[in-house]
């Protein structure tokens, strides 16, 4: 049993749905709504949003798994779902108090809080997709000094 187990990526996904506007504080009205067309809206919209995480390890000859499932759904509901869900990420999130709620930066506050997580049980989150619609949707690799 010499041989190197395979490497695998396992996908897991999760939906929340949140409301959000994009707005910058020192433009007009006028001015925010030719930058960011209706979003700019401050009573806001909304998003069922979807995110795709990606885990990629071998294969551990013990489970037939990366990692365990069960661990990851856990920490998707717990930094993604229960933060989130139902939420107006611009009025209750407080990483956006002062940044854009675009889905480039949504990627970033989900890296920062599913990546200490993963890792803690020994593995790593190599990709996050988080979506937006079916047309529109962002992808983070993370930085290089998170990478294994
Ligand atoms: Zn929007």
């Amino acid at each position: 049993m010499s041989s190197k187990p395979n490497t695998v990526t396992v996908i897991r996904k999760a939906k929340f749905a949140a409301a959000h506007f994009l707005r910058l504080p020192e433009l007009s009205d006028a001015q925010n709504l030719e930058r960011f067309g209706p979003s700019s809206n401050p009573l806001g919209h909304g998003h069922n949003y979807e995110i795709e995480v990606s885990v990629q390890g071998p294969v551990q000859e013990e489970t037939g798994m990366v990692m365990n499932l069960k661990d990851l759904k856990i920490i998707l509901q717990e930094e993604v779902v229960e933060p989130l869900d139902f939420k107006n990420l611009n009025l209750q999130v407080e990483f956006f108090q002062n940044r854009l709620t675009t889905l480039e930066n949504i990627s970033q506050l989900l890296w920062s809080r599913l990546s200490p997580r993963i890792s803690a049980l020994g593995f790593a989150l190599t990709g996050l997709r988080v979506l937006e619609s079916d047309d529109l949707f962002v992808e983070y690799y993370g930085g290089t000094d998170q990478l294994p």
